[in-house]
């Protein structure tokens, strides 16, 4: 990993920008973050060695461009087609540019941006719902051949989904603060994001977990030399097809206690078999309904990234479907959120007996 920053200094504009980290490591050598300076690494992806072969080469790898700043801040206007000189030049390298400012991109491209350049990589920011939804329709509508988005510091639940099933995002990245005045991350949050990664086949890394971390309700201080570490532990990287979340380990739910929460959720609870239920389950006899209860697991739910998933299982038309609903069973979100088997990975046979167990307990339970 390169980092090139022709410039230096930012302004803050956004919720996300409170504890930025270029303010906090200026003001340790006391240096003002607000006052934007060129640097002298300007030109660093044109500078050669004595042999005239460039420091920079593609195999140094992707090309973090205004790591330090803003590369769409208006302060560097005057300096920014420069840039887009250099990276035209350097058709070989990778750069990746992370912005709160995509509102800005379409005044600062350079007149032969066309469709969009190959080796430029657009990554915008969205720290929460609102940025989200001022942000990301803009960076979808523009002229980018590689967009990525990155919720980090991540503020409060986000559902970017609508964003996702563009098609048009190629990675997702969150992560928690850090610093002192950090504010808290929520696991919930990530797994929220990346369950919608994983419906749409997007990478996602949940690249560190922060200072301030909440999981299952319970608080943890992490120090910033754990946060990536903890946050690669827990393994919910996400890359379609190369079953990471094998490895995710989980404990089923207590039945009892699965049940008992099953009662308390209002929308769970307002499922029942119906007299028509009853009597196709009479008529067709236990194990029948048991042999229909796996078959809809297996076909409908045990993949790795199901089919249209969260539609999958209909609200009527056979009483399985009623216990799914029942049992939250209905989906791989549903499963992962009420049984704890993690999505993006496909469903073991004991996953997928556990399942048709937990249905036929219920449907046993309504008949009784
Ligand atoms: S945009 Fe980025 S660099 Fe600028 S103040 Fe906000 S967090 Fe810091
Ligand atoms: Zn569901």
């Amino acid at each position: 990993m390169v980092v090139w920053n022709p410039w230096h200094g930012c302004h803050k504009i956004s919720p996300g920008c409170a504890n930025c980290y270029v303010y906090r490591r200026d003001e340790s050598i006391g240096i003002d973050a607000s006052v934007v300076r060129k640097t002298e690494s300007y030109d660093n992806p044109l500078k050669k060695n004595r042999k005239k072969e460039y420091f920079i080469t593609p195999e140094t790898g992707i090309v973090y461009t205004c790591m330090t700043s803003d590369f769409f801040l208006s302060d560097a206007d005057k300096w920014r087609q420069g840039c887009w000189d250099i990276i035209r030049e350097r058709k070989d390298l990778k750069f990746h540019i992370i912005t709160k400012r995509i509102d800005r991109f379409e005044q600062c491209i350079p007149d032969d941006w066309g469709s969009g350049w190959e080796n430029v990589t657009i990554c915008s920011t969205c720290e929460n719902q609102e940025m989200t939804d001022y942000r990301l329709p803009i960076l979808i509508k523009l002229p980018i051949k590689h967009r990525e988005v990155i919720s980090e510091p991540i503020l409060g639940e986000i559902n970017m989904e609508k964003y996702l099933a563009t098609g048009l995002i190629e990675h997702v990245t969150c992560g928690g603060e850090s610093g002192d005045n950090a504010r808290p991350c929520d696991f919930r949050w990530i797994q929220e994001i990346r369950r919608e990664c994983i419906r749409n086949s997007i990478p996602f890394t949940f690249k560190q977990t922060g200072s301030v971390f909440i999981k299952d309700g319970k608080t943890y201080h992490i120090d910033r030399k754990d946060q990536m570490m903890q946050a690669k532990k827990s393994r919910h990287n996400y890359y379609p097809g190369m079953g990471n979340a094998y490895s995710i380990r989980y404990t089923l739910p207590d039945r009892m206690d699965l049940f008992e929460r099953l009662q308390r959720s209002g929308f769970r609870s307002k499922f029942h078999l119906d007299n028509k239920d009853k009597e196709y389950i009479k008529e067709k006899g236990m194990k029948t309904i048991m042999e229909h209860a796996r078959d809809f697991v297996t076909n409908r739910l045990s993949a790795e990234n199901p089919e249209n998933d969260g539609k999958q299982t209909p609200m009527k038309g056979h009483p399985v479907f009623i216990a799914q609903h029942a049992t939250a069973c209905c989906c791989r979100s549903c499963i992962e959120k009420w049984h704890h088997i993690p999505t993006g990975k496909k469903l073991s046979a004991s996953e997928q007996s556990y399942i048709v167990d937990v249905i036929m307990d219920w449907i046993n339970k309504e008949i009784r």
